[in-house]
């Protein structure tokens, strides 16, 4: 089965096409994808504008589809099943790719299948050279959550704790924002703090030893904000690059810290790691330490798939439909759910 996915749920246009054997115990295969990324549009307002996002999502879902489409070397009618992410998400943004999605399922008459965003994230691991099994400790580190998933298989999901203020991805971004440094943050905030003395300042590490696998990250960055007044004009190239690699530091042993016991509390050896903080390379570094340490496996998504993307959103409906839990919509009704937990969604 052909599945195509397209992703729309905040500032990036993805499709994706994978192809998914029968049989469960067969990953699907990715066969093509494609990208556009509006963050050059958005860097001028310091974040996303929703009506901007929709309508650049017009302009380029069909394109990239048709892009996807001839680069699988895959007919229209070669497509078996129409996904698109139904939330959580800008309902505006949402509702291009669902739109786009149900007119196409509608076109074929084919199933149209809704997607979880966030199950593509947690799901992505799975289009890597080295694929999880299950059950499994999610962590989900994105620009908008940061949350601990008990996964025993595509639909079983269990929170196991979550952030009570601003996401991972969040803290990076802000943070970034008050070094002076460009939307969206993250990635530069991880640049800059390269070369700098992580232990140069010292940050808070919220909830660190409460015993709950809950995180939050608000108070980091009023401590980040603290220290940028305080310094003013002594806050030079070095010293940027001092606070920015003592942020990463402090996010990084917190996600890495509360992901350690999570595995523990449930018995497990094994850790996915998934969303756009995923990327972070010091991130990779500790916890691959820590699973060499302790017997662990940790999994995670190729870099091109920690952010957003269609190949995820492709891959969890293929996943779905191989355990006959891809419950399709009604055509052509469909829906967006802007705001959706992910625990909501059982087993189809
Ligand atoms: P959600 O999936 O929760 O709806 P989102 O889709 O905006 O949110 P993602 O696309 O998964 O989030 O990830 C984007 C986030 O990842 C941003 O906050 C970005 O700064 C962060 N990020 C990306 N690369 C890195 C990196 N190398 N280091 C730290 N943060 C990063
Ligand atoms: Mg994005
Ligand atoms: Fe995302």
């Amino acid at each position: 089965m052909q599945v195509l996915g397209i992703e729309s749920s905040c500032d990036e246009t993805g499709v994706a096409l994978v192809d998914a054997p029968a049989d469960p115990a067969r990953v699907p295969r990715l066969l093509a994808q494609a990208l556009h990324s509006q963050i050059d549009m958005h860097q001028a307002y310091g974040g996303v504008v929703p009506e901007l996002a929709s309508r650049d999502h017009i302009r380029r879902v069909l394109p990239l589809a048709r892009h996807v489409l001839e680069a699988a070397g895959v007919a229209r009618e070669g497509i078996g099943l129409v996904a698109y992410t139904r939330g959580p998400g800008l309902a505006g943004a949402l509702l291009v790719g669902a739109g786009v999605a149900a007119a196409l399922a509608t076109a074929l008459q084919r199933p149209l299948v809704g997607v979880h965003h966030l199950e593509g994230h947690l799901l992505s691991p799975f289009l890597s050279a080295d694929p999880p099994a299950f059950p499994f400790v999610a962590l989900l580190v994105s620009g908008g959550h940061t949350q601990l998933m008990r996964v025993d298989d595509v639909g079983a999901y269990r929170l196991l704790g979550e952030t009570i203020d601003d996401a991972a991805g969040e803290a990076f971004d802000k943070s970034a924002k008050l070094l002076g440094l460009p939307y969206p943050g993250g990635p530069a905030l991880a640049r800059l703090a390269e070369s700098g003395d992580p232990a140069a300042f010292a940050l808070p590490r919220p909830l660190l030893h409460d015993g709950s696998l809950d995180f939050s990250f608000a108070g980091l960055k009023t401590a980040v904000r603290t220290q940028v007044q305080r310094l003013g004009d002594a806050l030079d190239e070095g010293r940027r690059a001092d606070l920015a690699a003592a942020t990463q530091e402090a996010i990084v042993e917190v996600l890495v810290r509360k992901a350690l016991a999570a595995v523990e509390r449930c018995g497990l050896d094994r850790l996915v790691v998934a969303g756009g903080v995923g990327a972070n390379r010091r991130l990779r570094e500790r916890l691959d330490d820590a699973a060499r340490r302790r017997g662990l496996r940790v999994h995670y998504p190729e870099l091109a798939l920690c952010t957003d993307n269609g190949a995820m959103i492709a891959l969890a409906a293929a996943m779905r439909w191989q355990r006959g839990r891809a419950a399709p919509q009604d055509r052509p009704r469909f829906d967006v759910l802007p705001r959706w937990p992910l625990a909501e969604v059982g087993g189809g």
